[in-house]
């Protein structure tokens, strides 16, 4: 069975086709600058070699009608035929309150969907071109929607109300979500496998450092914590996100810099974390690099990303009340020693030492602690589209 998995971006679109009896890649690609001059699509196959098709791309259905026809090109193409395409499960980034788990699409969905939008205005309205443009490119081929707020959506009430009025939740839905939900449960159900123990008796805190970073805190296979909020902003200091920063600060930058609401939102998105506090970069190797030439912003931006994750993992200790595994997955959690070590060398408290062979090794789902550990440190390679495509088989099955 074959799943096409669509990750819809507002002006771009990433997509796998997946063998579900393999569990392999068939072909993958991107569709960049959707509605802008210089479209193109990039489709790869698994032998390595590249299509750069560059067309006029006006919005999300022509970007899917091109990838459905680059996927059954005689050239290059992955299928015959389209309806090899079992089933299409699409990220979406925001469900609100109205959806815990993954939901195959119909018209109750579809309008639940447009109701999220103002939760996710930036995200929401390109995941739903995308499942309308498979609608109407793909009729008979089930949709399935997978949510990057669902894994979350068992916290309980406690650590997802904010100190707000309690009308701001019950009227407008402001409360945390969090998001990467995706990434979190596929190592949540990885992380019990690879320790061999029962999910049920496990308390595991997740950190997926990336572009956007977050950490969960997840016990007996459920998420009970998560450092992201309402948006994808709160929580860890990341690339461009600032994440937390005393409220006060927002109305102070925008009086200090006369922004109105789209620019402070801009501004905290996009012009702050390691790159606002470093000027240097959003990319942690070149911060790396940077501060090895004696970067003093540089390291302070890398000692802040440090710091900030040690607080989280001694405060979702507290809130399991220990720890099994820590994990770590996404480009810097997967790809970094120097900063996994960094971020484990106060970690005493816990019991944790780490094989410094073992934290160099690479690519592979591995546990990096030292055999007298008393918390055990693995590393996950996250695998999204994966996910996606193994709830979307168990919900159109
Ligand atoms: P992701 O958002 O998961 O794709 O992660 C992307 C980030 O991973 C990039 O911005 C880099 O900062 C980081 N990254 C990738 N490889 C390395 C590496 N070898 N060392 C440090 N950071 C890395």
């Amino acid at each position: 069975m074959k799943i096409l998995v669509i990750n819809c971006g507002s002006s771009s679109l990433k997509y796998q086709l997946i063998n579900m009896e393999t569990k392999h890649l068939i072909a993958k690609g991107l569709v960049d600058r959707i509605g802008l001059a210089g479209a193109v699509l990039t489709h790869s196959l698994t032998s390595g070699e590249d299509e750069v098709i560059t067309a006029d791309i006006p919005n999300h259905t022509a970007a899917i009608g091109l990838v459905l026809e680059a996927l059954i090109d005689p050239k290059y193409g992955a299928v015959k035929e389209l309806k090899e395409i079992a089933a299409v499960g699409h990220r979406v980034l925001h469900g609100a309150h109205k959806f815990s788990a993954s939901v195959v699409v119909n018209d109750a969905v579809m309008e639940a969907l447009y109701e999220c939008i103002p939760l996710g205005p930036l995200h929401n309205p390109a995941n739903i071109a995308g499942i309308e443009a498979c609608q109407k490119l793909m009729p008979g081929t089930p949709n399935v929607a997978v949510f990057d707020t669902a894994f979350a959506q068992t916290m309980p009430d406690y650590a997802y109300v904010y100190g707000l009025p309690y009308e701001y939740y019950e009227k407008h839905h402001i409360r945390r979500y969090g998001f990467h939900g995706t990434s979190h449960k596929y190592i949540s159900q990885r992380a019990p496998i690879v320790l061999g123990r029962p999910t049920e008796e496990l308390k595991v805190i997740i950190c997926h450092l990336g572009n956007g970073s977050s950490i969960t805190a997840v016990k007996g296979g459920k998420c009970i914590e998560t450092s992201m909020g309402l948006t994808p902003l709160a929580g860890l200091l990341m690339g461009t996100r600032c994440g937390d920063i005393d409220p006060a600060i927002v109305s102070k930058v925008m009086t200090i810099e006369n922004l109105g609401v789209d620019q402070i939102d801009n501004f905290l998105n996009k012009k702050c974390g390691v790159l606002g506090v470093s000027g240097v970069s959003s990319d942690f190797r070149d911060l790396g690099a940077a501060a090895e030439q004696g970067n003093y912003r540089a390291q302070l931006a890398l000692n802040m990303f440090t710091y900030y994750i040690q607080k989280y993992i001694g405060s979702y200790v507290a809130a399991m009340d220990g720890v099994d595994a820590i994990v770590f997955t996404a480009g810097i959690g997967e790809n970094s020693s120097s900063i996994r070590a960094a971020i484990c060398a106060k970690m005493n408290y816990l019991g944790v030492s780490l094989d410094e062979e073992k934290n160099k090794i690479r690519g592979q789902e591995i546990d990096i602690a030292s055999a007298d550990s008393r918390c055990r440190i693995l590393v996950i390679p996250t695998n999204e589209e994966l996910m996606i495509a193994l709830d979307t088989v168990e919900l159109t099955q």
